[in-house]
């Protein structure tokens, strides 16, 4: 926090971009009081029936908000309900309650809390930003489960009947999907991390937020004036007349920005000296596909199939996954849909259906084509599905995380034989690519290049691999670096390769969305870029930005540079050069 006349500044992380400009309403944890009382043994009954028609009540509510937020803003986001949902299934909390029960003989909300609370302290105390997560959502349901046992009505935080900025120590699902948009202009909490759900929705519901404001919500009151500032993080209370002007500057540029990136939906990312790089959007779910073409990409560069295994407990069949490929190749034709075979394990999902262990380093670990290619059925039953669906529309498909050439004929030979399963397909041969994202892959890649149709470069994974950064690891986060110099030479090395073999090469990975290294990108030749849809028009937009011969020359010059954060700063200088206003 800091002081300038009257004005006083508290500094967190912004999470989801853009301005607002209202009055605050400030929410505290105030927990309902919870008071003890004895029971008689005739009475636990009772207090056991009240205990289960609490949790279905409460799995009622939650399955209620998760349709109300699925139809505003998307299955995906409505999918952190699912664990919430999982606590009020959680076996060994429920019987540890009904354990409890009997031997402390007290009513049934007083005891549920005091072993959920418990629950939580051990999770919050992980070191582990999921887990921390775990916590709150620990922490939500057992706020609504104490409600319920109380016959009191669900809480709403949000009482402001004015539009407000809202203030609070920590955001649940719950609070957000009861949040009213017209009226909460932004979101500021004291705790609440880049991952955090709280970020994730306000991304989603594009409403400015700042995390990590610490002890905010102690200093201030409810009806204060206040500007954030969702790009950098800040939360000024009662701006002086100086910062309202120089924000109402930038409010006038970032809607410039905003109007001129709506309009390039229907051009092509071309640069200004007409080099064409295509530009595709990265799907999870095919309920993402709307925004494919909403957001002008060009196709689908990257289809992370393995969502398919979100929220079951059984593997999809040949037919369901036809289907649903099908489906998104009928969308997007002619435009391509690049499918990636299964990447289960790491990060990823380790879920009923697909249980991969538990494994010391899962990112190093048995995953993706590894997987693959020892569950063979599971295999062959998507690669049927793919080959069956690329009848009707531009299907290419790629493994993840090839290691080498061997595992990739071993890959390639298993795609034959199901090509002989299906028959024939009659328009054409299917192209079949690799991604690069493994060191080794990238430093093999003139072998690799001769058996493929293309690559497609994970540079998430890609830079985790070569600077051994694990990319979840927050306390490492600052040595996660796209610019490193040996991550920059390897890129030069796959590209390079690809073309010496006639082959087209794209990025994947979320450094192709960041405006500070396109030019990179572009310099290396890269064919192809995949960002996620709603990225896609600022992309555009610096492509256009750009001409090749900077691009190149840019490459030429970082290439001699020993550091990442020299190359960083050579990027930015071309980058703010060509629009600065896409950055910050
Ligand atoms: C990558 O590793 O860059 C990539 C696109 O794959 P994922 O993020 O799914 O591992
Ligand atoms: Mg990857």
């Amino acid at each position: 926090m800091s002081g300038d006349n009257k004005e006083i500044r508290f500094r967190g992380a912004g999470v989801s971009p853009g301005l607002a400009r209202a009055v605050i309403h400030v929410v505290r944890d105030d927990l309902d009081d919870v008071v003890r009382y004895h029971i008689e043994p005739s009475q636990i009954g009772n207090e056991i029936a009240r205990f289960e028609a609490a949790l279905v009540q409460t799995r009622v509510q939650i399955l209620e908000m998760q349709q109300k937020i699925a139809e505003a803003i998307g299955a995906k986001d409505a999918a952190i309900f699912d664990a919430h949902l999982l606590v009020v299934e959680d076996r060994t909390l429920i019987d540890e309650v009904l354990r409890r029960l009997e031997t402390e003989r007290c009513n049934v909300e007083w005891v549920f809390q005091e072993v959920a609370n418990n629950y939580a302290e051990t999770l919050s105390k992980i070191d582990d930003p999921y887990l921390r997560e775990r916590a709150v959502d620990m922490q939500d349901v057992t706020r609504r489960i104490v409600r319920n046992l109380q016959g009191k009505a669900p809480k709403a935080v949000f009482s402001a009947a004015e539009p407000h900025i809202l203030v609070a120590h920590n955001l649940t699902p719950s609070d957000a999907a009861s949040m009213d948009r017209q009226l909460v202009l932004g979101i500021a909490t004291d705790l609440g991390s880049r991952t955090s759900h709280t970020a994730i929705i306000a991304r989603s519901l594009n409403i400015p937020a700042v995390v990590g404001l610490h002890d905010a919500t102690e200093k201030l009151e409810s009806g204060q004036h206040v500007l954030l500032d969702g790009y950098t993080g800040l939360l000024i209370v009662d701006p002086t007349a100086e910062t309202l002007s120089y924000y109402g500057e930038i409010e006038i540029r970032k809607g410039q920005v905003t109007k001129e990136l709506k309009q390039l939906r229907e051009t092509t990312s071309t640069t200004s000296d007409g080099r064409h790089i295509v530009l595709s959007a990265n799907i999870e779910l095919p309920g993402d596909v709307d925004a494919v073409a909403e957001n002008g990409a060009e196709g689908i560069g990257l289809y992370r199939t393995e969502f398919l295994f979100v929220n079951r407990n059984t593997l999809p069949s040949e037919e369901e996954q036809y289907e649903t490929y099908r489906k998104v190749a009928e969308q997007v034709k002619p435009n391509p849909l690049i499918i990636r075979t299964f990447d289960l394990g790491g990060d990823k999902l380790a879920v009923g259906a697909v249980d991969v262990g538990d494994e010391l380093n899962p990112f190093l670990g048995w995953r993706a084509i590894r997987f693959c290619l020892e569950n063979i059925d599971i295999f062959k039953t998507q690669l049927r599905a793919i080959l069956r669906a690329s009848a009707v529309g531009n299907v290419k498909i790629m493994f993840p995380m090839i290691s080498g050439l061997e595992e990739l004929r071993h890959a390639k030979a298993v795609l034959d034989e199901c090509w002989n399963e299906v028959g024939e397909k009659k328009s054409g041969k299917m192209e079949v690519g690799a991604m690069i994202e493994i060191p080794s892959a990238a430093i093999s890649a003139d072998a690799l290049a001769r058996e493929v149709d293309f690559f497609s470069i994970g540079t998430n994974d890609l830079i985790q691999y070569t600077i051994a950064v694990d990319r979840v690891n927050e306390r490492i986060a600052h040595l996660y670096e796209p610019t490193h110099p040996a991550v920059l030479r390897l890129l030069k090395m796959i590209a390079d390769a690809a073309h010496a073999n006639d082959i087209w090469v794209g990025v994947c990975g979320e450094m192709a969305r960041d405006v500070a290294t396109i030019p990179i990108l572009v310099g290396l030749g890269m064919d192809e870029l995949s960002v996620g849809a709603t990225s896609v028009p600022r992309v555009k937009m610096a492509v256009r930005s750009l001409a090749m011969p900077e691009c190149q020359q840019l490459v030429n010059e970082v290439l001699q540079l020993q550091t990442s954060s020299e190359i960083l700063a050579r990027c930015l200088e071309l980058a703010t050069k060509r629009y600065g206003d896409l950055l910050g």
